[in-house]
């Protein structure tokens, strides 16, 4: 027998692989951490540690990517070290970006394998319901979102399953292993970890408080009753399960000394947030594109034009609205800082300033004002990007995949004969048909992607440095498998399908242009006889450089 092919050997190579992840996590939750503090010396020993941990492992069962990069986030760590009280962005952002790397690292679903030496190793869902017939198709739907899932038949199996391996979630009927057994169980399998699983309890039953209660003390985060389905299922665990985002606030400092912004710029650095400075107020909405930061801090007293005037500028422009603006000056006449404060300005931090004030008024800020636009520029029904915002993130692809020379594709999909579906099985079976294609794409397509619901039911999906044949193909196995997902319902399940049209950008196209050829080719795909993918080159027709066989 081969090495390769033995079976044995990769069942061990995957155990390790997970022994890796899971270090790989715990640094993950540190940095997480650090985003809500100052970096103190000991946070900076403990993921110094962690990472050392990782490190071993990692050369111990041969994870070369998690080598590298535990080495490289080594490297920065010393780096960091070496220079704290004049911490440069550049430093926080490498770092930052490794930790990026770091956390796609435990692969999603649709993720690409060739990013990565390791297999796929989505920890997996046990459902264990009294009716195991209906776990074991609760657990394939959810392999159809991509998600790994075992339905646990019995109390053995259970306790096997979990000795084994832990899951990332457990969904337990309250009743399984008989009336009320299956509270009893999950409280026992949580007493004996260490960290508790995210536990979601079912009742085949509307049950009452007593047993809600129960569930509650048993560290159950979800209580569903009644028809159980896999899409409004993996919403729940999604939410549960969620890795958080690992993104430091950038703020952005205008000012015309540079000795002051400089100064500036080493407080906030010292607190892990990432800084830019502008010298020239002029600038500034360029600055903004460009650097899109959470925050800005604004000098008062600027040659050629004031804070307050700037402060006015910015908010004219829709997207700047919300980005939250902190003057930062040696004025303390309290009527000149109200003044400035009616003209667009949130705060007002006086020179000298603490810095433990100024690195808390600046994360709170920033923070709240995340919080807001994540709502403002998302669809309430699905959570995905709206129609505006998704137009405005594939601008600000294209602007960066023709600066950097990458491709760049755009999809749009539309559900087919969807108003059969609300005419057959009313508007609230449509919603959930819309939820669940939203999950769907989440789950499958790649975390740099962007998606949106572009109208009623119909999506856009942004997806950086793909060229038309990757784009096409994720598409069209997404479609594929879409249109295996039954709803439940009376008398037959309900089963959709959509089309979809994907371009990519050409040399000198637009957003507006590219969003209207992706529509185009949709108009094909619905005209061809739907439930299929129609993919149109630009970069094809106008430079006749690739060819492509799904081209029309
Ligand atoms: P085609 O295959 O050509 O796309 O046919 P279609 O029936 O899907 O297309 P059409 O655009 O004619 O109809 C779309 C329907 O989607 C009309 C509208 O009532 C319904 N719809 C739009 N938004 C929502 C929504 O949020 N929820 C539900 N349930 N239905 C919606
Ligand atoms: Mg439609
Ligand atoms: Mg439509």
């Amino acid at each position: 027998m081969t090495e390769a092919a033995d079976p044995s050997r990769d069942r061990l190579k995957h155990h390790f692989a997970q022994r890796v992840i899971h270090q790989a996590r715990q640094i993950l939750e540190v940095w997480q951490r650090l985003q809500q503090s100052e970096w103190s010396a000991t946070d900076m020993v403990e993921i110094t540690e962690a990472n050392q941990r990782l490190l071993r492992f990692a050369e111990r069962f041969e994870q070369v990517e998690h080598v590298q990069l535990a080495t490289a986030i080594n490297l920065a760590l010393v780096d960091i070290e070496a220079n704290r009280g004049r911490l440069s962005s550049t430093l926080i952002t490498d770092l930052n970006r490794l930790m990026q790397r770091l956390s796609r690292t435990g692969l999603r679903h649709g993720d690409r394998l060739e990013q990565t030496t390791l297999p796929p190793l989505r920890k997996p869902i046990y459902i264990a319901l009294q009716d195991s017939e209906r776990g074991e198709r609760l657990a394939q739907q959810l392999e159809f979102f991509g998600l790994s899932a075992q339905s646990l038949g019995n109390v053995d199996t259970f306790h096997m399953t979990m000795a084994e391996r832990l899951p990332a979630a457990v969904v337990m009927d309250v009743d399984f292993n008989g009336a009320g057994a299956g509270l009893a169980l999950a409280t026992q399998m949580q007493e004996g970890l260490e960290q508790k699983l995210p536990l979601l309890f079912f009742s085949h039953l509307d049950t009452d408080t007593p047993t809600r209660l129960a569930a509650v003390r048993a560290g159950g985060e979800e209580f569903l009753t009644g028809t159980l389905d896999a899409s409004s299922l993996l919403e729940k665990i999604e939410i549960l399960t969620r890795v958080a985002q690992y993104e430091p606030y950038k703020v952005l400092i205008i000012d015309d000394s540079r000795a002051q912004a400089k100064h500036t710029e080493g407080l906030l650095n010292s607190g892990g947030i990432v800084t830019r400075t502008l010298l020239d107020p002029i600038k500034a909405m360029l600055e903004l594109a460009e650097f899109q930061p959470d925050l800005i801090i604004l000098d008062m007293y600027m040659p050629g034009c004031t804070g307050t005037e700037l402060a006015k500028v910015i908010r004219h422009n829709d997207r700047y609205v919300s980005v939250p603006i902190i003057y930062l000056s040696a004025e303390d006449d309290l009527d000149k800082q109200l003044d400035a404060m009616s003209e667009g300005g949130d705060d007002f931090l006086t020179k000298p300033i603490k810095p433990r004030h100024l690195i808390t008024t600046v994360r709170n800020r920033a923070a709240r004002a995340r919080n807001l636009k994540a709502r403002m520029v998302r669809d309430s029904l699905t959570g995905l990007y709206n129609h505006t915002h998704i137009l405005q993130l594939l601008e600000d692809c294209s602007f960066r995949a023709r600066r950097e020379n990458k491709p760049l594709s755009f999809a749009m999909l539309d559900i087919d004969h969807f108003k059969r579906v609300n005419d057959s099985h009313g508007h609230p079976m449509g919603d959930r048909v819309i939820k669940s294609l939203a999950l769907f794409l989440k789950q499958r397509l790649r975390k740099t992607d962007y998606i949106g619901r572009y109208g009623g039911e119909e999506f856009a999906v942004v997806m950086p440095d793909t060229d038309l044949p990757a784009a096409y193909g994720v598409l069209d196995e997404i479609r594929q498998r879409f249109a295996e997902i039954h709803y439940p319902a009376q008398p037959v399940d309900l089963c959709c399908t959509f089309s979809a049209g994907v371009v990519e950008i050409a040399a000198d196209d637009d957003a507006l242009m590219m969003a209207s050829q992706a529509d185009e080719a949709l108009y094909r795909a619905k005209k061809a006889g739907r439930n299929q993918v129609q993919g149109l080159s630009l970069a094809a027709s106008t430079m006749s450089r690739h060819r492509h066989p799904d081209i029309v």
